[in-house]
């Protein structure tokens, strides 16, 4: 294919995209009437009609207590606003704050982010984090996010690697032609570099790149650090060696050039030495744990972190993801690594469970878990790979190494606030946003009840009907079709 053609059938594909992104957000716009547009930094002004909520029992972080709160401007309060009030019994429900997903790649382009908000309001998640995306997509769908009526959704667009390191191969050899060819149509090779990754092996590297880098304004940075341990002393990633991303020394500048910028910084790990360069390097987040992805017993030995890891990490106050599920989706044992070998970053078909909490092989994930967690450190839920982050949950809890207060906790107030550290969101208090979902029963005595959702409110406005079965959202699905 010849470029010029290519890189102009390409313009015409993202037209098309936004045209479609047109058609999608018109019927949605004239439901939220009110137009509440407003970025991930900047909550949006959300519905102004008051609201009581009467007879529900709210989570307060140990227990559910009987309680009566107002919603006024979005903002839970518990003085009754002058004026007419609508009231809501939640006649006995269990309301606990809407729930978080620190880690998935499954928010990313107009094709299909109404189906995909559409399930995470359903399983009661409101606040998702995506550590890698296309960032031109990306920029395509923000009006469609961050809304009262939609998920709130934060980016980091390119993650920064080494030449040749993950992500690249992930995105020019599997995501184009499985992923996104078939829904923008045909992508040249390398048409993903400085839109999904960025690649620098130098200081100077990071300095020529580093407008292209904050060209996207994204949300926070992604940086991919994989079997530093093996760097073999060269800047470049080689052939016969298994370090697959930055080389570490590269990683404290990046750092303080992104804080310097006002931007957190999330790191994806593999090993130990990974978590232990990361850590060193003041980063704000671990996008795993060591043990998540593992092809043989060699790997098991360099993911094995210590008591200093841990300390160093719950003293630095560095969030881990867990993404315990993550590893699931890989090829099995022995096989190339290839994250997200499938079509989409889900598991397929042929995805094996070859880490199963029996095999000897996993106990360092659940170790390392159980290490970090005893230290202090702040274990977010994110499934990396899952369709939402319920699967997550459902899969920490089956690993039985956190009592089921502790795993909601993680969910509904730790992941929550660190995906929006500058938001009243993750508690009912004074201020907060009208924020939660309402279980049937309570989770703290059958933890299942996460899944039985009867009333979602989000920034003081209702999502059930019109958002969840309703036909704007049908609408909006034939429209983009
Ligand atoms: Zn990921």
């Amino acid at each position: 294919m010849e470029p010029q053609r290519a890189g102009s059938g390409f313009a015409a594909l993202i037209m098309r995209g936004t045209n479609a992104m047109v058609a999608l957000l018109v019927p949605l716009l004239l439901v939220l009437a009110a137009g509440c547009a407003g970025g991930a930094a900047t909550p949006a002004a959300p519905s102004a009609k008051p609201y009581a909520f009467v007879n529900g029992r709210w989570f307060d972080g140990e227990q559910f207590q009987p309680d009566t709160w107002y919603s006024v401007q979005g903002r839970l309060t518990r003085q009754l606003p002058p004026g007419p009030v609508e009231t809501v019994d939640l006649s006995g429900l269990y309301m606990v704050p809407p729930f978080g997903e620190a880690h998935n790649h499954n928010v990313e382009g107009p094709w299909n982010v109404q189906e995909v908000a559409r399930r995470y309001l359903q399983d009661g998640v409101f606040y998702v984090k995506n550590p890698n995306d296309v960032r031109d997509f990306a920029l395509q769908i923000r009006h469609a996010v961050n809304v009262p009526t939609s998920l709130d959704a934060i980016f980091a667009h390119a993650g920064l690697t080494g030449r040749g390191g993950h992500p690249v191969a992930l995105y020019e050899d599997v995501l184009r032609v499985a992923r996104y060819e078939p829904v923008v149509g045909p992508i040249e090779r390398g048409w993903f570099e400085n839109r999904s990754y960025v690649v620098v092996d130098t200081e100077a590297e990071v300095e020529s790149k580093w407008p292209v880098i904050m060209s996207g304004r994204p949300d926070f940075l992604k940086l991919y650090l994989v079997h530093s341990e093996d760097d073999g002393g060269s800047v470049e990633v080689r052939p016969g060696h298994r370090r697959q991303g930055l080389h570490p020394a590269l990683v404290p500048g990046i750092v303080a050039r992104a804080h310097a910028a006002g931007l957190q910084v999330t790191a994806h790990v593999e090993t130990a030495a990974d978590f232990r360069h990361a850590v060193r390097a003041g980063v704000d987040e671990l996008a795993h744990v060591p043990g998540w992805l593992l092809q043989g017993p060699e790997d098991a030995e360099h993911a094995r972190l210590t008591e200093e890891d841990a300390r160093l990490a719950a003293a630095q106050k560095v969030r881990v993801v867990t993404t315990s599920v993550a590893g699931q989706a890989m090829p099995s044992l022995g096989g190339h690594h290839q994250h997200g070998q499938q079509a989409g970053h889900g598991p397929g078909p042929e995805a094996k469970h070859h880490s199963s909490p029996a095999d000897p092989v996993s106990h360092v994930l659940r170790d390392n878990l159980l290490l970090l967690q005893r230290a202090g450190v702040s274990l977010l839920i994110g499934s990396d790979h899952a369709e939402t982050s319920l699967a997550e949950v459902q899969h920490l809890r089956s690993l039985r190494l956190f009592d089921d207060r502790t795993l909601l906790k993680m969910w509904c107030e730790s992941t929550p606030a660190a995906i929006f550290p500058g938001r009243r969101i993750g508690r009912f208090e004074e201020g907060y946003e009208a924020s939660f979902v309402a279980l049937a029963g309570n989770p703290l005595e059958d933890f299942e009840q996460v899944r039985a959702i009867r009333r979602r409110f989000k920034q003081g406005v209702p999502l059930d009907g019109a958002l969840i079965q309703d036909a704007a959202w049908s609408a909006a699905d034939r429209k983009s079709r």
